[in-house]
């Protein structure tokens, strides 16, 4: 399928610019909240002030990330509060960010039949992106992910690490200053994740890049900021820095034997168990010293948002005993 095989509607959709470079991003959250129609609060009291960068935009499922960006890509509206771009509110004038934006929805399909090169152009002219320069553009944006050899076989033949990476060059067509993916890794395997990963660190620098995960590795060193959602409300945002500095002190290495396992974990918040020769490597995210073996060591990112999320454990915060165990 060619550009000019579709309907005239789509050709005449108005046209956008392609800019050269990436206005710098400016996006304001102020106070959101929504709720869904007969539904419980998906958001509560958000606010978030971001430039240019990688937020991380972590939380478990269910914590109201996919809702936040509907949100700012102007598909939901809020029930209270405001976002504004570039200090222009989205809710009088939604086109403002339209202009700029590039959003790659958990759901993407893609048309199997038709080649990377062919689908980009299809989507570029219901973008209404100027026919003069589509092609360039597309080639450009297909190289930028890293598909310019593969750029006219067919979707049918590529994995699904190719398939995000043509979601993402699809987003990028019109060089937008704010670009939203909304759980790209899920389903790729490790090398995929970590080309995804690279890829969007890439696409930074003057532009806001949105990526929402629930999982840590997906944004650790990649991220310039941090937001963590859970049910809808916003319980940290800054950079990954300072809320490593929130576990720092908190967290512990010891081994145990196996059979002793189960029964901590139900009174500890273990980030991570490794089976070793002698027993079971813990580590644990704790206020005081869980036990007499546990070693103080430096938190990880996963252990700093077990800290920020993890319920207290009932008896974790007990006094040690005279021999310094938790009772
Ligand atoms: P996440 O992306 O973090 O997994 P979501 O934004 O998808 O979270 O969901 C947040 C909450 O809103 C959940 O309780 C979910 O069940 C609910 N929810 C999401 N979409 C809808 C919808 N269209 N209608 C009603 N409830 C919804």
């Amino acid at each position: 399928m060619t550009i000019h095989a579709l309907p005239a509607a789509a050709r005449r959709a108005a046209a956008l610019p392609l800019t050269a470079v990436a206005a710098r991003a400016d996006l304001r959250v102020e106070n959101l909240s929504l709720r869904y129609p007969g539904g419980r609060a998906a958001l509560t009291d958000v606010s978030l002030d971001l430039g240019p960068g990688l937020l991380g935009l972590l939380g478990p499922n269910g914590a109201g990330k996919s809702t936040l960006i509907r949100v700012l890509a102007t598909l939901v509206r809020p029930t209270a509060g405001r976002v504004l771009w570039k200090g222009r509110d989205l809710a009088r004038e939604p086109d403002a960010l339209r202009a700029e934006l590039g959003y790659l929805p958990q759901d993407f399909g893609v048309y199997a039949a038709l080649s990377a090169r062919e689908f980009l152009r299809f989507l570029a002219a219901v973008k209404g992106l100027a026919p003069r320069a589509v092609e360039d553009r597309i080639a450009r944006c297909l190289d930028d992910v890293g598909l310019a050899e593969a750029a006219d076989r067919r979707l049918s033949e590529f994995s699904g690490g190719m398939r995000q990476r043509v979601g993402i060059a699809q987003a990028l067509l019109n060089d937008p200053a704010l670009l939203v993916v909304d759980e790209p890794t899920v389903g790729l395997d490790p090398e995929e994740r970590l080309r995804l990963r690279h890829l969007l660190t890439d696409l930074a620098g003057e532009r806001l890049v949105i990526l929402s995960t629930h999982i840590v590795s997906d944004i650790e060193a990649t991220a310039t900021h941090l937001a963590v959602l859970a049910q809808g409300r916003l319980r940290y945002t800054g950079t990954p820095e300072d809320l490593l500095a929130q576990a720092d002190g908190r967290t512990w290495q010891w081994t145990v034997p196996a059979a002793q396992v189960p029964a901590l974990r139900q009174r500890l918040a273990i980030s991570q168990s490794v089976q070793r020769p002698g027993g079971v490597q813990l580590r644990v995210v704790a206020d005081r010293r869980p036990s007499d073996d546990a070693e103080p060591v430096a938190p990880s990112l996963e252990d700093a948002y077990l800290h920020l999320l993890a319920p207290p454990v009932p008896g974790s915060m007990a006094a040690p005993d005279r021999a310094g165990r938790l009772q």
